[in-house]
């Protein structure tokens, strides 16, 4: 007999716990401490793996609480997801990586600490088993779409077993990627598909939906605006 959505709920608040409790990377040395991010409930439909928490996040322990988590929200709320129906929010990694010693903003988790980090997210999204899976950025979209530049993946989706894949570039304030105006455009592209996929679970009505009301998302311009700065993250 399968789990009921209770069972499921109680055995993802349990996942979350052990993965708060996670010191891997800091056993492996690449970490001085750990704080793992992760935040969602099992009704969620659509998840959003992103590549690591930020500096931000390790002070509020919520997953895209700083800049570039407003800059998801106004790209969500394009898509006609509001902030009360945020989805399920993960990464290829939990914790803060600290700073790339180049400057370039965060430090991109090396292959070891995602390698580390992968049972998490696999047991993650085994549980929730969401409709949609967004992909933030470019580890993300290494993982689940293959090792191609942003541009070959955003603005397009895929469907695998049931489960809707579209990539997104990151929202870091950050990405530099999004000068480019095309690459824009790409943007939104991508966010016209995550506006269909949510409408789509609306009329399934199954479980937690993640559409803002009607009148709202329909009054949003569905177009990216230039990002204000870079920080070199994608
Ligand atoms: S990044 Fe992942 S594997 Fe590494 S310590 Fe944090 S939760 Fe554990």
């Amino acid at each position: 007999m399968g789990l009921t959505s209770t069972d499921r709920a109680r055995t993802l608040q349990r996942l979350h716990a052990r993965i708060r409790a996670c010191t891997k990377c800091v056993a492996a040395g690449y970490l001085e401490r750990a704080r793992p991010v992760v935040a969602g409930s099992i009704r969620d439909r659509i998840a959003i793996v992103g590549q690591a928490p930020g500096a931000v996040e390790l002070t509020t322990g919520q997953p895209f609480s700083g800049r570039s988590g407003a800059e998801l929200r106004r790209w969500l709320a394009q898509a006609g997801i509001d902030e009360d129906h945020l989805p399920y929010r993960t990464a290829i990694t939990k914790c803060f990586p600290g700073k790339s010693p180049t400057g370039g903003g965060d430090r991109r988790p090396s292959p070891t600490e995602v390698a580390l980090c992968r049972p998490w997210l696999d047991q993650e999204l085994a549980l929730l088993r969401p409709r949609v899976i967004l992909l933030l950025g470019g580890l993300a979209i290494d993982r689940f779409w293959g090792k191609v530049p942003l541009e070959s993946a955003v603005g397009n989706v895929r469907r695998v077993d049931g489960v809707t894949y579209i990539p997104l570039p990151h929202p870091s304030g950050a990405s530099r990627w999004l000068n480019d105006p095309a690459h824009r455009e790409l943007l939104t592209r991508g966010l016209a598909h995550v506006r269909r996929a949510a409408r789509a679970l609306d009329r399934q009505a199954s479980g937690r939906t993640m559409r803002a009301p009607r009148r709202t998302s329909a009054a949003l311009p569905l177009s990216v605006a230039r990002p204000k700065s870079a920080d070199g993250r994608r």
